[in-house]
């Protein structure tokens, strides 16, 4: 048979149980087919006996709580197996006919025991009360005893034969037959079980009771005749609801459903045995029936309606109940579960109640708060919490206040921010005291502290960004208007020609360098000083309670410590960097300083950059007068106020002018002549140059295809601007003017800068290529004054090297500049350059010049800027000095 106590082993239990019910349902139909014998008798005993047998090993271990009621069934199948076996050896064998009744008390015994057991099985399945249970046990009590007495009413005490212990064991058989299968019922209705375990149980109750009636009735019944089939097969339905794997109910349901559920099988039933009652008295109305019998039938309509009645009402009363018991639960199970703290203390702050999420939050489990005052227990884990008590002290009855606070670090190292509402219920009578929830928003905190870092500081270097300075300068000047000798310094700083470094060496490299500033910044100052970035490559310092003096000391060696070797990626670094200081006390605002500061750190750029540059008043006028210029420039063009003037370049071996070079002037409506050293810069930064720029180029050439002589008259020289080279319409631009005004390209030359070649160089390269291919000539102006060293000028594809007036200036007295400009000189010469020397203002430069071996120079010496007119007479000058000698353009 193998262990069926585990639970789990339940393919086995199916096997048992499949196995039993074939086996008995074979024995059933060989003892159908068999004719009436002993044989078949002593089959008919081994089912009887089999079935408490094979329930007991079915139930061996077994935990369930309806397995008492199934025991007991089991006990009264083993009590009528008893009986069988008296039966078998004193009746069948023995034939003493005589013994019957005294054996029925035994089946008697048996029914009882098995309805007991049914009705324990009940209980156990029911969720209603125990005292319920026997109302349905009093109306089906009602309920069969009227059938029955009803039904057997002639056929037991209408002879008037029968002994007492007769009529008790056929009544009493009859009542108890009814009342199984009644309660077999009432099980299949409750539907709280798989229904077939309890179907079985109803199959096997119906077959007994329906073969003890025959053979009540029945007057030739005999043992062994086919009605005992009835008996064997209900053997084995029992033993096979037992063995059924299904058997018991499944888990109970929520205590108000099943009170429902209760209402609606107790009214089903009791109309069901109503209903029968109903149909038997139209049935038996008409024939004679016995006084005492209607009698029955009234007490039983009145007991049952009265039963009903108190059945409904207790029902009712219990979904009450349940319903109250069933939201507590879930309020109770809700508040346990959730990620609040909930919690509940006395008047006088004892804690009575804590969630127990209250240890997720503080570390510490409910049951260690609970008796503790709740004012002094928090304070222990929770920091910020005073301010709140005394706040809430005060509050009204039903007023609550909401209070963030941290608490301590757990045991992992984390604090928990948390949400605390103290909520006054002293008037609630429910509550009379204090509610507490605490919430947990540590991510939320942590969220929005990174939010607000994040919004405050800069993310490439963490440094505090534009906002946060601004917001500590305003502090700075609020604490200073009440230290009225006080001062702060802000100190901008912009590295020098970051563009280009960005560019050739990439923006990760430009990034990397970026931090690095950052870091230097950061350990220039002192603590409690501020290092901000502005964005791009400009930082700010705030300096506090400083002075003028010390502020330049400060930003100087900031600057120095920027110039120290910077070691990144690509090798090491020096950083320059340009600086402009601006000291100031209160009565100011934190705009008006950083663009002091500005003001001062473009001077430092326009000084020639690496310098720290003290702000004063007059800059603030320069700084004015820039940006009214720039204005101004914007319409400049459009109101006609910008013209050429032309300086001759001079060939020194024939003392003929070979090119003139086109200059720019603006006649402002009220400064006058303002001159190109004022306006080209802004016109760059503005980006007004693009136009000016075509503009220039345009006049120019026009004049140019003017001069006579042909293909050999002079070249034009015309500047151009680093943004005019970086638009991608230049090259289209150039060739439209020299289409419009018909100047041979030879006759064009075009001078850029050395910083223009580094700051774009491939850009600037491949659009210089296409012009040199286009027959246009390129040439580097102001020579000597950039970046690049002298070697660098192999790698320059131009054709003309304008040498910078600095060193032309004083190479009677510098010899530096004396080997500089020679080398220059030999350099261009060897690479098949032009060199021309700008600014030769006196015959002493000029005789130097001739000396080293310059063949072409421009300056004062010779001639000024001069207007169009001007120039024609210059040419006619020469002609006529020199009427039979030819113009000498520049070689190349
Ligand atoms: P640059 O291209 O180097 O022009 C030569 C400058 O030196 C001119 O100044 C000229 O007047 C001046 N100069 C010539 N000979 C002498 C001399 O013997 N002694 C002294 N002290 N100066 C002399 P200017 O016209 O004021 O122009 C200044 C700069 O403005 C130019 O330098 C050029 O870079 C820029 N510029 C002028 N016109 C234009 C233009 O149309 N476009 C652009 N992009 N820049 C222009
Ligand atoms: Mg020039
Ligand atoms: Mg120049």
């Amino acid at each position: 048979m193998g262990n069926l106590t585990n639970g789990g082993d339940s393919v086995k239990r199916v096997r048992f149980h499949r196995g039993y019910v074939m086996a008995g349902l074979v024995a059933c139909a060989l003892y159908l087919a068999l004719p009436s014998s002993h044989a078949s008798r002593a089959l008919f005993l081994v089912v009887a006996v089999t079935t408490p047998l094979v329930s007991a090993v079915a139930l061996i271990g077994q935990r369930s709580p309806e397995r008492f009621g199934w025991w007991l069934l089991t006990a009264g199948f083993g009590v009528a197996a008893v009986g069988e076996i008296i039966d078998y050896f004193f009746v069948t064998l023995a034939w003493s006919p005589g013994l019957e009744p005294e054996i029925n008390v035994i089946f008697l015994a048996a029914y009882i025991v098995e309805l007991w057991g049914l009705m324990s099985v009940f209980h156990a399945r029911s969720e209603s009360s125990r005292q319920l249970g026997w109302f349905d046990a009093v109306v089906v009590g009602i309920g069969v005893f009227t059938i029955v007495w009803s039904t057997m009413y002639e056929a037991i005490f209408g002879t008037g034969r029968a002994s007492p212990l007769d009529l008790l064991t056929r009544f009493g058989g009859a009542v108890l037959d009814v009342a199984l299968v009644v309660t077999a019922l009432r099980l299949v209705i409750g539907r709280r079980g798989r229904r077939t375990g309890a179907g079985l149980l109803l199959g096997a109750f119906v077959l007994q009771m329906t073969g003890d009636d025959i053979a009540a009735l029945w007057n030739g019944y005999r043992p062994g005749e086919w009605v005992d089939t009835l008996w064997a097969l209900s053997y084995v339905l029992v033993a096979g609801a037992v063995t059924h794997p299904g058997r018991d109910a499944e888990r109970r349901a929520a205590p108000t459903r099943a009170a429902h559920r209760e209402i609606r099988d107790t009214l089903v039933m009791q109309a069901c045995v109503m209903g029968v009652l109903a149909v038997m008295v139209v049935v038996q109305i008409g024939s004679s029936v016995p006084a005492v019998t209607l009698a029955v039938w009234g007490v039983a309509w009145l007991a049952l309606l009265i039963v009903t009645r108190m059945r409904v009402y207790g029902l009712l009363k219990l979904v009450e109940q349940a319903s109250a018991t069933e939201s507590e639960r879930r309020l109770t199970a809700m508040v346990a579960s959730s990620d609040d703290v909930i919690g509940l203390a006395d008047p006088d702050g004892t804690i009575s109640y804590l969630s127990p999420s209250i240890e997720r939050l503080t570390g510490v489990p409910a049951s260690e708060w609970i008796g503790q005052r709740f004012d002094i227990a928090l304070a222990r884990h929770v920091t910020g919490l005073d301010d709140f008590l005394a706040r809430s002290a005060h509050q009204a009855a039903g007023q609550q206040a909401t209070w963030e606070c941290t608490t301590h670090p757990h045991a992992d190292g984390v604090a928990r921010t948390m949400q605390l509402t103290l909520a006054n219920e002293l008037e609630t009578p429910e509550v009379n005291g204090w509610v507490i929830t605490a919430h947990d928003v540590t991510d939320q905190a942590r969220l929005t502290s990174e939010l607000r870092h994040q919004s405050l500081h800069d993310m490439l270097t963490g440094l505090p960004n534009r906002g946060l300075l601004f917001d500590r300068i305003q502090h700075s000047l609020d604490r200073m208007s009440r230290a009225p000798d006080a001062r702060i310094a802000v100190v901008l700083v912009d590295i020098d020609d970051f563009k280009a470094v960005n560019d050739s060496l990439g923006h990760t490299t430009g990034d990397e360098l970026l931090r690095a500033v950052a870091d230097r910044l950061k350990s220039a100052v002192r603590q409690g000083d501020t290092v901000a970035r502005l964005g791009g490559d400009e930082f700010a310092l705030l300096l506090e309670d400083t002075d003028e003096h010390d502020a330049m000391i400060l930003a100087n060696r900031a600057l120095e410590s920027l110039a120290l070797p910077v070691h990144i990626a690509t090798g090491d670094f020096a950083v320059r960097a340009s600086a402009g200081v601006v000291c100031h006390g209160g009565g100011s605002d934190p705009v008006e300083l950083l663009r002091s500061a500005d003001i001062a750190m473009y001077a430092s750029k326009r000084d020639g950059k690496s310098k720290v540059t003290l702000f004063q008043e007059h800059m603030h006028m320069a700084a004015r007068e820039q940006l009214e210029l720039r204005m101004d420039l914007s319409t400049a063009l459009e109101r006609d106020e910008f013209v050429l003037v032309y300086q001759p370049i001079l060939d020194t071996h024939t003392q003929r002018i070979c090119g003139v070079e086109a200059l720019l002037r603006w006649h402002h409506p009220q400064r006058g002549m303002v001159s190109p050293a004022d306006f080209i810069p802004i016109a760059e930064q503005s980006g007004h140059i693009r136009s000016i720029g075509a503009w220039v180029l345009e006049a120019a050439c026009i004049e140019a295809a003017t001069w006579s002589g042909g293909t050999s008259a002079p070249y034009i020289s015309v500047n151009v601007s680093a943004p005019q080279l970086t638009d991608p319409q230049f090259v289209s631009i150039v060739l439209g003017v020299l289409e419009r005004t018909q100047l041979p390209p030879r006759r064009l030359l075009l001078e850029i800068t050395e910083s223009m070649l580094i700051d774009d160089s491939d850009h600037a390269s491949a659009v210089l290529a296409r012009l040199r291919e286009l027959g246009i000539r390129i040439a580097i102006d102001d020579f000597g004054t950039g970046y690049s060293s002298l070697s660098y000028l192999r790698q320059l594809s131009v054709d003309v090297v304008k040498i910078d007036q600095s060193f032309v200036r004083d190479l009677g007295s510098n010899a530096d500049h004396q080997a500089l400009t020679r080398t220059i000189l030999a350099l261009a010469d060897g690479l098949d350059m032009t060199a021309i020397a700008e600014g030769v203002e006196t015959d002493r430069e000029y005789a130097e010049l001739s000396r080293l071996g310059c063949s072409y120079a421009q300056g004062f010496l010779f001639s000024r800027p001069v207007s169009p007119d001007a120039l024609h007479h210059l040419f006619e000058d020469q002609v006529r000095s020199v009427d039979d000698r030819e113009w000498s353009p520049l070689p190349g």
